[in-house]
């Protein structure tokens, strides 16, 4: 019976993308909503993709009504752009990750699974290209809620409909590279696991007061003592 629900989140955590989403998120909105602005300016970082396009597009002036009326296009053709940008050759696991999703794999008192600002179509073709879907059967995706606090129940409730086992506060371990990582774990009484292997500087990360932090995730038996919570008194 696995008893720590280990979600993990994608870009910066489990791979980089070197910018392939980015290209094809870039191309999907100028085509479909005439976006003309600078993306570069924004910080996807820990976002959801609705979340991301509400910001962005609203920020030019469109009212919710109208972004919303063309998402659905928006993801077709980003979907599409992807597809041809997430390779294997681009996307790379980012180090101790391959390793790390191995062992935790392996162990039946962990269950695996991904809490991601990622749609799961999009998310499913960035974890294709690094072999990693393998391991990933369920998850909560920015498909499910624009609002990154709102997955950590998604996914709860989606790994009681996978194995019967009911997970709540620290055995729910919420690992990423972000502070809204961090503070979506945080309502749920979750076990919070910051690697700063992404954008967000490692000061900014340690100031949200994650439950453990990690530079990378090469240190394998320190984030298997954390995910395990084997280092935790209480
Ligand atoms: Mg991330």
């Amino acid at each position: 019976m696995p008893c720590r629900l280990v979600l993990f989140d994608i870009d910066g955590t489990l791979i980089t993308d070197r910018g392939a989403a980015r290209e094809a998120y870039d191309t999907a909105i100028r085509e479909v909503y005439g976006y003309s602005g600078d993306l570069h300016r924004y910080d996807f970082s820990g976002r959801t993709d609705p979340q991301i396009t509400h910001m962005v597009l609203g920020a030019a002036g469109l009212s919710d009504d109208e972004i919303d009326a063309c998402l659905p296009r928006l993801w077709e053709i980003y979907l599409a752009n992807l597809a041809r940008n997430a390779t294997p050759e681009r996307v790379q696991t980012l180090p101790g990750i391959a390793d790390l999703v191995d062992e935790l794999s392996g162990r039946s008192d962990v269950l695996l699974a991904l809490l991601t600002g990622n749609i799961e179509p999009g998310a499913r073709l960035k974890l294709a290209a690094a072999d990693l879907n393998r391991y990933f059967s369920f998850g909560a995706f920015g498909s499910d809620s624009p609002r990154r606090e709102d997955l950590p129940p998604i996914a709860v409730e989606r790994a009681s409909a996978f194995d019967r086992h009911r997970f709540s506060g620290r055995d729910v371990v919420i690992i990423g590279d972000t502070i809204y990582d961090i503070r979506c774990g945080n309502p749920y009484g979750a076990t919070t696991i910051a690697i700063a292997s992404g954008k967000t500087a490692a000061d900014t990360l340690l100031a949200e007061n994650p439950h453990h932090f990690f530079s990378s995730a090469a240190d394998r038996g320190g984030l298997l003592a954390a995910i395990l919570g084997h280092d935790e008194s209480s």
